[in-house]
């Protein structure tokens, strides 16, 4: 078995700025449905705001959903959600000194900072709007302050749909790379038949961990550039480039998605 793991917000899901190719979104769910493959979001989104996404754009269900940018694990089966205990443990463990309310206090003082809603935030996820231009002086503060205090990571994005920035402090074993990774042991799949695509920010770690990854046409130039400088260092890492131009989809989301997962042998895609 193959495993598919994908991005929500502009990689499988057409909510940036480009227009989606029309029937994207059902020639992914007839192909998923059509070939063994277990299917994986990997989102920055909780639960509420995934199954918000699996209504507003008609995608399927996944099989598992690594949601709160990998702090939590959920398989789908007949129509209920599981969340994975054993993930939670396994973080525990692996990252003792995390303590999400010791960082909310270390950044308590730091302008041009301001914590979520409380939705974003989870006992393994701590998160915060950030002023974008003023990146570079909150990411040094927050770098004295918390940084390698806590078994954590932190992570910056930049979401280009409304100019907000991002940043997301997460125990150094739950990212989107170990939350992946965790399921394909579970699954029992080698890293080369595990498939990830992405577009932003924190994708860099799934996309640079050994899976097969694929950068959608619209992905950030950032993480372009981060993604080919590694590649640099590696050779033996495998990113696909959507270009477009394949069964006549334009590369973008979606259509991304399926030019990656067809360049990787997940789908017969000959026909
Ligand atoms: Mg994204």
């Amino acid at each position: 078995m193959k495993i598919l793991a994908t991005d929500l917000d502009r990689t499988l899901l057409p909510n940036g700025s480009w227009p989606a190719d029309p029937g994207a979104i059902e020639l992914f769910n007839k192909l998923t449905e059509a070939h063994d493959v277990l299917i994986v979001y990997v989102s920055g989104r909780n639960l509420a705001l995934t199954e918000q996404a699996i209504k507003e754009f008609g995608v399927r269900y996944p099989d598992i959903l690594c949601g709160d940018v990998g702090t939590s694990i959920r398989k789908y089966e007949n129509g209920e959600w599981t969340f994975d205990e054993g993930w939670i443990e396994q973080v525990k463990k692996e990252s003792p000194r995390w303590d999400a309310l010791a960082i909310r206090d270390a950044v308590a003082e730091i302008d041009a900072m301001q914590e979520q809603e409380s939705e974003h935030q989870n006992p393994f996820k701590q998160s915060y709007y950030v002023e974008h231009e003023k990146k570079d002086q909150v990411l040094k503060k927050v770098d004295e302050r918390v940084k390698g205090k806590f078994d954590e990571v932190i992570i910056y994005s930049f979401d280009s749909q409304n100019g907000k920035g991002l940043l997301d402090f997460l125990p150094a074993s739950a990212t989107k790379q170990t939350a992946l990774e965790y399921v394909a042991k579970e699954y029992a799949v080698a890293k080369e038949n595990v498939v990830f695509c992405g577009d932003s920010g924190n994708d860099i770690f799934p996309l640079t961990a050994g899976f097969c990854g694929v950068l959608v046409k619209n992905a950030d130039k950032q993480l372009v550039e981060n993604v080919k400088k590694a590649m640099h260092q590696n050779p033996q890492l495998k990113v696909y480039f959507a270009k477009g131009g394949f069964r006549g989809l334009h590369g973008y989301y979606t259509s991304g998605v399926i030019e990656g997962a067809c360049y990787y042998g997940v789908f017969d895609c000959s026909d």
